[in-house]
């Protein structure tokens, strides 16, 4: 093989395949995959779901539909088993990361889980991360774990990001009522009609389906990182990767990498309003590479605070051109929108800058 670190992403359905407790019927080949995968000196990290079914037949539900506290609770339980259900099959430690989309989106925490894995990986530890679920309300959440990954992926800076379920690849057409259907093992570009065949292949037991799996697999080639989806179920496909071969669907990582700061602003933070702009304003944004003043302001919706993400809108057409890092809160923008630069100060009583956003922290959409 030849990469040298992989996030390797399993999904619930392996962790817990009859959806009561772990068991190790899948984990053990995929735990041996990773102790050859180190065996060859490529650094690993773990996401691994699974705790929510883990813990699944030990809090009380009467419904099938589970309440948000049900599931924090099974997970909170759950993690734990998910954990020693791991670490029985290394001879090496585990290590546990609980983070949440709100850690992800602060520079700061970013910044110390990235510390965090590269230290647990110098001292031969094998990370397993898995979302935050006991604290993560709606607003914290990534919300699947496939998205989960790539993020850990562009974090850890991986050359690989491989997604385990029990699917085999993407296919063209639904695989269970079409006998016809063929695996794409191949993805050069991820477009819209990928993303209507991940809709054929999706398998409904699984937390996100094809469609997170294919929006982790555009995250992450984006950010030039090779992306597999593969069938964890199958043990001959870890002998196949190791042997240099695609046994499930490949997505290309993308030669032209965005710069990271850039990838940060369109996939991990969160956009807190929108600003309307002007035809003058989207011109000079969308065509000559220019910062957003006030002047091409013409409205604004949402609530946000100096340093949240926002997204410009063309408020003629009402496309969402890019996103960006706003220097200003709502309320202050409510009062300077469609004035100059010049007027800024008189009107706030203080200038922190000329641009609401600036060039730099913009990526367009
Ligand atoms: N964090 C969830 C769990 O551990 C899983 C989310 C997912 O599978 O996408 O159960």
């Amino acid at each position: 093989m030849k990469f040298n670190r992989i996030v390797i992403k399993v999904g619930s359905a392996l962790i817990s395949p009859d959806n009561n407790g772990c068991s190790g019927k899948y984990i053990k080949a995929i735990a041996h995959f990773i102790t050859q995968c180190r065996k060859a000196n490529i650094e690993v990290i773990l996401v691994s779901s699974g705790s929510v079914a883990a813990g699944r037949h030990l809090i009380k539900h009467g419904s099938p539909t589970l309440s948000i506290p049900a599931k924090q609770a099974m997970a909170s339980v759950g993690q734990m088993q998910m954990m020693a259900n791991w670490q029985q099959f290394f001879d090496v430690p585990c290590s546990q990361l609980l983070i949440t989309h709100g850690d992800l989106k602060d520079r700061e925490r970013y910044t110390n889980i990235k510390n965090t894995l590269s230290t647990l990986l110098a001292n031969n530890i094998i990370p397993i991360v898995n979302e935050n679920d006991t604290v993560a309300t709606e607003e914290l959440k990534v919300g699947d774990n496939d998205n989960l990954a790539a993020l850990v992926a562009l974090l850890s800076e991986a050359d690989s990001l491989f997604i385990l379920s029990d699917i085999n690849g993407v296919y063209n057409k639904n695989p269970k009522t079409h006998d016809d259907a063929v695996m794409i093992n191949e993805i050069a570009e991820i477009t819209n009609d990928v993303y209507a065949m991940a809709g054929a292949t999706n398998n409904p037991i699984a937390t996100g389906g094809m469609k997170t799996k294919i929006q982790a697999a555009e995250k992450a080639v984006e950010s030039g990182i090779e992306t597999y989806i593969l069938n964890g179920t199958n043990s001959q496909v870890f002998e196949k990767i190791l042997a240099g071969e695609n046994p499930g669907t490949r997505f290309l990582a993308n030669k032209n990498i965005n710069n990271a700061k850039k990838h940060w602003i369109k996939y991990t933070l969160k956009s807190h309003g929108k600003i309307m702009l002007d035809s003058g304003a989207v011109n000079v944004v969308k065509f000559k590479g220019a910062s957003l003043l006030p002047s091409g302001i013409v409205d604004i919706t949402g609530e946000f605070l100096a340093g949240d993400a926002i997204e410009l809108i063309d408020s003629t057409t009402k496309n969402v051109i890019a996103k960006g890092i706003c220097q200003y809160s709502h309320r202050d923008l409510a009062r300077i929108k469609g004035k100059n630069t010049e007027d800024i100060e008189r009107i706030l009583g203080f200038y922190p800058s000329t641009e609401v956003v600036h060039r730099d922290d913009m990526v367009m959409l």
